[in-house]
């Protein structure tokens, strides 16, 4: 099953795609943590490319179809992908097609994280990230290291309020058209509209699971 995570910066596309590319068993890719890694190593023949990313902007469509293509390649990726910041674009999502249909598959299903402004900000200016495990936590948990494994957090230098308005006038232009493009596509779509700051992210899961059953996309056992 071929799943993507539609949303704005900080509806939690990281946190609940960690979480269902567990329970439905399929890789989790995110473009996002890929980039970051090549923002880490200037030796990266991509490294200039990236540099955007600090400013808030999107990484081209060449460099970043190149970058999933070459990833989702490797024979982990061929049961399935959870899509996490991918495709962020019209053209991105054409390539994607394109790709998939190559090997015969195509996008299953896309889960649209329709959060508040209020509630995006108040996640994006608390978020802490660990560098290790990558998992995401938030200042009022209070935690310095990550209690997964111990490596201490730290908070992204895209997490800051001038960079957000950048990405969110982004995902405005650039990525809510793709929520009709998918409405209009072959792919199961759902809709999670979230506007309550105080949603763990179980809670969210668990909404995401309810409805992923009721719809009958996926069996209670699962
Ligand atoms: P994320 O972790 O998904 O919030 O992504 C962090 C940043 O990486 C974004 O603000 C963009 O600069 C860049 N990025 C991630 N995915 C994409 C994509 N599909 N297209 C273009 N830029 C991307």
């Amino acid at each position: 099953m071929n799943i993507i995570m539609l949303g704005p910066p900080g509806s939690g596309k990281g946190t609940q795609g960690g979480l269902l590319a567990e329970q439905l068993q399929v890789r989790h890719l995110s473009t996002g943590d890929l980039f970051r890694e090549i923002l880490n190593d200037p030796s990266h023949p991509l490294y200039p490319q990236v540099q955007v990313v600090k400013e808030g902007k999107l990484v081209s469509d060449e460099v970043v179809n190149l970058v999933v293509e070459h990833g989702i390649q490797k024979p982990e990726y061929q049961e399935g992908v959870l899509f996490d910041g991918y495709p962020r674009t019209i053209a991105q999502a054409e390539a994607l097609e394109h790709i998939l249909t190559s090997t015969g598959q195509k996008v299953d299903l896309v889960i649209d994280l329709d959060v508040s402004r209020e509630v995006l900000f108040v996640r994006i200016l608390g978020r802490q990230v660990c560098p290790k495990c990558k998992q995401t936590y938030h200042k009022k948990q209070g935690f310095q290291a990550c209690p997964a494994c111990g490596e201490a957090l730290v908070c992204r230098s895209d997490d800051n309020e001038e960079t957000i308005v950048k990405r969110l006038q982004e995902y405005d232009a650039k990525t809510a058209p793709l929520r009709d493009y998918y409405r209009n596509s072959r792919a199961e779509y759902i809709t999670l509209s979230i506007s309550d700051a105080s949603l763990s992210p179980d809670d969210v899961n668990q909404q995401i699971m309810e409805v992923l059953n009721q719809r009958g996309i996926i069996q209670d056992e699962i």
